[in-house]
């Protein structure tokens, strides 16, 4: 009789790895099946987020940044360099040296806990059972009690704008540039479009981003898109909003992109352009006809608030699911799953879960916007600080951007914090903590922060709330 498994992970993204790892830690006998393959032929682990997902974006646009200050930033701190030079095949190199250390981090970590990776393409049959396709197409089956699927997403393509790998790209193509485009189209302006052309824009290109939407931003609050807005348009990031592309042609070495706005027709004509329309969950060829896991129209995996599929048994968590796609939703859903097929009450705090774009300044927020919070008709109050009144942010030359903070109008229970900032995604943080505790703007009032901090315009945003702001004029309270 083949072995039997008390779990089969489908995918080692983060949502996979996780799990695969805190169910191990649990004493389940786990295996881990990921298709993406190393240069080995074995099992590359750490899925979108660390090969081509958070990690490298996130190293470019450190390097990137850097550059940007040696250039822009160090001089008025008295620094004066005789010249700034960026060497893109050093810093791709970096980027992939970082990206190597996290996955091979992740098989160090399989094995201290004693999860078998596999590779092979995982589909889910009856039973549950784990059918496995390695790339010489053998063929195999598991046996196991329970399945989590894990397959995570792709780049959305759209028909106007087929990816070619060399002239137009999508995300995983973006992170890869060997130079420096002169004129670089983005087509979306969302998080990925946005970090993306950053980085290019930081390292000398021209960039402009058409986003078919007229509104900037409408996932985040108004007040923290607008700023956003206006910085990234005084970094010279040519935003164009209610730019719908329609069609594009590649000749003569460059991409020339057509799209309508307002009543008219323009054309624009860039050396790349990147294609970030979102993301689609991975899940063709994941299910077998019969294994009774059913999906939306989408392609998402039905599952309930715990993360059961519609199989007894199989669960799925991450990318391939509804809610946002972020890594550390799906790591908390990996966890959550596991702890539920050992009969723990485990769940996930949906309303909690923090968002951020790495620009620089970087946006975060959790919780409601203030559009949100009125189109719910639950009364609120809000409470604003913004950086230029920042003794922290002011000493660093940074003092862009602002805290702010909502709050229930009667309980002062917070209900969103919204932060476009120096170390935004840092400062975020500790409301999604004390929103996890229930508190209120009192509690973050009363609670002692050091001096000088970029957190104080935390502090000071909860204070702002009931006019008790020190460092700023309070608005007259009718
Ligand atoms: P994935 O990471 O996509 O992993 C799924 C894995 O499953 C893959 O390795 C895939 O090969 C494997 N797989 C799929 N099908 C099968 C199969 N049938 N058999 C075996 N294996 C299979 N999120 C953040 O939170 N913060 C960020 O800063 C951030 N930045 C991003 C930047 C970019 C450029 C991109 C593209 C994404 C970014 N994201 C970020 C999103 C984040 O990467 C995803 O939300 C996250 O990776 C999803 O995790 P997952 O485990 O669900 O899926
Ligand atoms: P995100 O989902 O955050 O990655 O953002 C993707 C963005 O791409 C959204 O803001 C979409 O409105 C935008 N988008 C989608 N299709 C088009 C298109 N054809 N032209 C321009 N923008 C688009």
């Amino acid at each position: 009789m083949s072995e039997q498994y008390d779990l089969v992970v489908i995918g080692s993204g983060p949502a996979g790895y996780v799990a695969a790892i805190r169910a191990a830690q649990l004493g389940l006998k786990t295996i881990c099946v990921e298709k993406w393959l190393d240069a080995a032929g074995g099992a590359c682990l750490g899925g979108t987020c660390l090969n081509v997902g958070c990690i490298p974006s996130k190293a470019l646009l450190d390097s990137s940044y850097k550059y940007h200050e040696s250039l822009a930033e160090l001089a008025v701190h008295g620094i004066q360099l005789d010249s700034s030079a960026l060497n893109v095949a050093a810093m791709q190199g970096r980027k992939e040296k970082v990206v190597r250390q996290l996955t091979g981090g992740i098989a160090g970590l399989f094995k201290a806990n004693g999860v078998t990776p596999l590779a092979g393409a995982g589909k889910v049959l009856s039973g549950p059972r784990v059918e496995v396709t390695t790339a010489a197409n053998e063929v195999s089956v598991l046996e196991t009690k329970n399945v989590i699927i894990a397959a995570g997403s792709v780049p959305m393509e759209i028909a106007p704008a087929p990816v070619d790998n060399e002239f137009i790209v999508d995300s995983t193509g973006a992170l890869e540039f060997q130079e420096v485009p002169a004129r670089l189209g983005v087509i979306g302006g969302g998080v990925i479009g946005l970090e993306l052309g950053s980085v290019w824009r930081r390292c000398g290109a021209e960039v402009v981003v058409l986003e078919a939407l007229d509104d900037f931003l409408p996932m985040m609050d108004v007040a923290v898109a607008a700023e956003a807005e206006k910085i990234f348009t005084k970094q010279g990031l040519d935003i164009r909003l209610g730019a719908r592309v329609t069609e594009t042609t590649v000749a003569d070495g460059q991409v020339a992109v057509t799209y309508h706005c307002g009543e008219g027709e323009h054309r624009e004509v860039f050396d790349k352009l990147i294609v970030a329309v979102g993301r689609r969950p991975r899940s063709e060829e994941l299910l077998s006809a019969d294994c009774g896991v059913g999906m939306d129209e989408r392609g998402f995996i039905h599952v309930n608030d715990f993360c059961e599929t519609d199989a007894r048994n199989v669960y799925a968590v991450g990318d391939v699911v509804r809610g946002p796609m972020l890594a550390h939703k799906g790591s908390e859903e990996g966890i959550m799953a596991v702890e539920r097929i050992l009969g723990k009450h485990a769940q996930v705090n949906y309303e909690t879960i923090p968002s951020v774009i790495y620009t620089h300044p970087e946006i975060a927020a959790v919780g409601k916007t203030e559009q949100e919070l009125k189109a719910e008709g639950i009364v609120h109050k809000s409470g604003v600080f913004p950086f230029a009144a920042s003794g922290r942010a002011l000493a660093a030359n940074d003092p862009t951007g602002l805290v702010k903070i909502l709050a229930d109008r009667e309980s002062g229970r917070i209900l969103g914090c919204h932060i476009v900032g120096p170390s935004a995604a840092d400062l975020v943080q500790q409301i999604v903590i004390a929103m996890e505790f229930g508190a209120t703007v009192e509690d973050i009032g009363i609670t002692v922060f050091g001096h000088p901090t970029l957190s104080e315009a935390i502090h000071e945003a909860a204070l702002a709330v009931d006019g008790k702001a020190i460092h700023i004029a309070n608005r007259r309270r009718k």
